[in-house]
């Protein structure tokens, strides 16, 4: 599904955000990448759907070069979802709405098709009954899942993740992993930019550890978790568990 080689990305500030990742995700498979603060899993993440551009490398995603002047990025895209740490919903338009805006518009599906499909996401997000609620009426927690949903709205066949409850209270994490974990469940391609370690074990097919724009590991959850050979990873476990 995503075959990464040797991509490097220097910002225009010259910081050196990834150096040389070569990585891969399989149909089906979900992905955790973990490692410090700054250490280059967001770039790696965003470069996915071309929300950064990368200075030298390459990646396919479903077969496509995505770098190639001729790919059309935007319909890529459509077959991309993104879900980030802020929601950004629209905060005039109800969940509902949130949801059946790209397909409406974007993917100019017919309205009655794209409300069924859109009340039946609600419901897999767990949100049956605040389908008309606006965003502010919304818990931080309700907002992500309606987030999740309207990513799944355009069909994707692959959802990145980026910290997808690092702006949550505490209480409503576990709401939106669960989401998540549905949709592992289902077979959805996903790579997750994740802090929450107990999430990463339990629902990763395979860890990626990043420190300073390196992919340094890249290997099972139970080796990663329960057996790290990498002094560098040890040490970060150490901090972080
Ligand atoms: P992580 O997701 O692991 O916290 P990031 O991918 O956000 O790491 O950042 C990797 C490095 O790239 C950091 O040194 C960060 O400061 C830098 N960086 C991120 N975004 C930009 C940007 N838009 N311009 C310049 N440097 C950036």
């Amino acid at each position: 599904m995503v075959v990464a080689t040797e991509v490097d990305k220097f910002y225009s500030n010259g910081c050196h955000a990834l150096k040389s990742v070569t990585a891969s995700i399989k149909r089906g498979e979900v992905v955790a990448i973990i490692g410090p603060s700054g250490s280059g899993k967001s770039t790696f993440l965003r470069t996915l759907n071309q929300l950064e551009e990368i200075s030298s490398g390459s990646i396919f995603v479903d077969g496509v070069d995505m770098y190639d002047k001729s790919t059309n990025i935007n319909q890529l895209r459509q077959n991309v979802g993104m879900v980030f740490q802020s929601f950004n919903l629209f905060p005039h338009k109800t969940a509902l709405e949130n949801v059946m805006l790209a397909p409406l518009k974007v993917a100019k599906r017919p309205l009655k098709q794209v409300e069924e499909e859109a009340k039946s996401l609600m419901k897999r997000v767990g949100l049956a009954d605040r389908m008309n609620n606006y965003p502010s009426h919304l818990s931080g927690g309700q907002q992500q899942r309606v987030a999740i949903a309207r990513s799944l709205a355009m069909q994707p066949d692959l959802m990145l993740f980026d910290e997808p409850t690092s702006a949550l209270d505490p209480e409503m994490v576990g709401e939106v992993l669960d989401v998540i974990k549905g949709l592992a469940k289902e077979g959805m391609t996903m790579a997750i930019v994740t802090h929450e370690m107990g999430f990463a074990k339990e629902v990763a097919d395979r860890v990626l550890f990043m420190e300073d724009g390196a992919l340094l590991v890249d290997d099972s959850p139970d080796k990663v978790f329960d057996n790290p050979a990498h002094p560098r990873l040890k040490q970060f476990l150490a901090k972080v568990l």
